[in-house]
């Protein structure tokens, strides 16, 4: 990709509030600036908007949803099948417009496109296939109907890391449920919620249907829609802290929530393991997004009789790596997205060697223009480090063993976290028992990613509630209704 590719992508993206079909500044004509983390140089500059911005979203979709739920599934289908067309027809630009705010290596931007415009072309197959059902109730004095409607106006509040698909991830499905929408993308990465939020439009999403408030006042923003009555779900995808901010407001009026929080991810490599498999797993697990997915594996558990083996292999994988900026050829790391996060990264690395970790490679900060942190291999980290119960959000493979299954498991359990678990062993007996015992919304077997549109997404614990895809991501949008009728042939 060239520098003109990157001035006519960065040129295409509309940089106002989209509320009620119209591109607008924000009200007080406030912006803020959109970086390049792998430059720390201004790409953008979009709409910063306040509290009134935000209700005024919140208007268009309240007026919007009478008339989107009215419109038949097969007519919101066929609007979701055209942007997921455009999605894939403009899958380099957006991949480029991805990398050049978020960071992640291009041909990760292109995964993501594809990966995100499935959750459109899934949603578009089932906003034909919500259906009730129909009953005669066991004493035989009734017909019970059970039918769905959709929930009604949501808030979808999204993170930095995966721009596109978790935005299509809400999105899609709350449209196909026949929902109404206020999306809240990050501040960091608002320019590729920008461009989706374009291609719905010109796919013929209705004003008011899909309305977007970029801003750097989240709270300020979000909070009062949380508390307004008219607003009935809030989807949010984040951290574990603010996903319990937003459920505390929440409550107060008992509103409709899922949740995508955080994760903590066991890696379990058994002595059993086909190693091969299990370092190129390791690697799309831990490297995938530099590091900064909620789904990277972050606590490594290997078998003390194949560990030496297994951190030899993938320190050498590993120590190969390129880093550079995500739009050059053959980089496999990129920036981490701010200052903040390369000192995290630092800070859970060093404290690591402090309690007694080796460092195979990598293993520190790269100085100079950019936020970039080593592709590092811990090994033998102790217990009581930090990485061990917190996110590392960073490309650092972290390594401690274990004797037996039971020992696997009860270290993979130890955390408050549960969204997925990577195991790797040849004994399906094994596998099925993993299944059933790790504390997990998802397991991995055998496989270094799980996320598919056509799978339930979530987790346990504290990770969160609900689910996301598969036959399960549209129920979050719709409520179930019960009508009770008589015996219609009673006298
Ligand atoms: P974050 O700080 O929780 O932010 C997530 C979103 O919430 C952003 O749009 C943010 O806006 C907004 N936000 C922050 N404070 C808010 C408030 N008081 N009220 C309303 N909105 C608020 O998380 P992040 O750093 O962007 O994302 C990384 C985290 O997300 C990690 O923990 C990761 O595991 C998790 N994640 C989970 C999943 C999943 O499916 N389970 C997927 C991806 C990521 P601003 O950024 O503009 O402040």
């Amino acid at each position: 990709m060239s520098a003109a590719d990157e001035a006519r992508v960065l040129a295409a993206v509309p940089t106002g509030l989209h509320v009620d079909g119209e591109w607008a500044p924000a009200a007080s004509g406030r912006t803020f600036d959109v970086h390049d983390p792998s430059t720390g140089d201004v790409i953008a500059t979009v709409a910063d908007a306040d509290a009134s911005d935000g209700l005024r979203a919140l208007d268009a979709a309240v007026a919007a949803q009478a008339a989107w739920a009215a419109v038949p599934p097969r007519t919101r289908s066929d609007i979701l099948r055209r942007a997921f067309d455009l999605l894939r027809e403009r899958a380099d630009d957006l991949a480029l417009l991805m990398t050049l705010e978020m960071g992640k290596p291009l041909a990760e931007s292109r995964g993501e496109v594809a990966y995100g415009s499935e959750f459109v072309r899934w949603a578009s197959e089932e906003a034909v296939r919500v259906s009730g059902r129909y009953g005669t109730n066991p004493e035989g004095t009734g017909r019970t109907v059970v039918l769905k409607r959709p929930v009604g106006p949501c808030l979808l509040i999204t993170p930095w890391n995966f721009p596109l698909a978790m935005a299509t991830r809400k999105i899609a499905p709350a449209l196909a449920a026949g929902c109404t929408v206020v999306v809240k993308p990050a501040d960091l990465t608002p320019l590729t919620t920008l461009a989706l939020v374009g291609i719905l439009a010109e796919a013929g999403v209705p004003h008011g249907v899909v309305n977007v408030v970029t801003t750097t006042s989240a709270g300020d923003v979000c909070e009062p829609l949380i508390r307004d009555p008219r607003l009935r779900k809030l989807s949010f995808t984040g951290s574990t802290p603010v996903g319990s901010t937003l459920l505390a407001q929440a409550s107060e009026r008992v509103l409709r929530t899922s949740m995508e929080l955080g994760g903590n991810a066991p890696f379990l490599v058994f002595d059993d393991a086909d190693l091969d498999a299990a370092v190129e797993g390791a690697l799309l697990a831990k490297f995938r997004n530099v590091g900064q997915a909620c789904t990277a594996a972050n606590r490594f558990l290997v078998h003390e009789d194949v560990a030496d083996d297994f951190v030899r292999r993938v320190t050498e994988r590993v120590a190969a790596m390129t880093l550079g900026r995500g739009t050059d050829d053959g980089v496999d790391v990129g920036p981490l997205i701010d200052d903040r996060a390369v000192d995290k990264a630092e800070r859970l690395v060093d404290d690591a060697v402090a309690r007694g970790a080796v460092v195979r490679t990598g293993g520190a900060r790269v100085d100079g223009t950019g936020t970039f942190y080593e592709a590092t291999v811990l090994d033998g980290v102790r217990p009581g480090s930090e990485l061990l119960t917190t996110e590392i959000f960073g490309p650092v493979l972290a390594v401690s063993t274990f004797a037996d299954e039971e020992e696997a498991v009860r270290k993979a359990n130890d955390t408050e976290f549960g969204l997925v678990a990577y195991a790797f062993t040849r004994d399906l007996a094994r596998g099925q028992r993993l299944a059933e015992t790790l504390e997990t919304g998802m397991l991995g077997l055998n496989v270094g990613v799980v996320s598919n549109a056509s799978a339930p997404f979530g987790g346990v614990k504290a990770s969160g509630l609900g689910r996301e895809g598969g036959l399960e991501g549209i129920q979050e949008y719709l409520e179930t209704v019960y009508l009770m009728t008589p015996d219609p042939f009673a006298a």
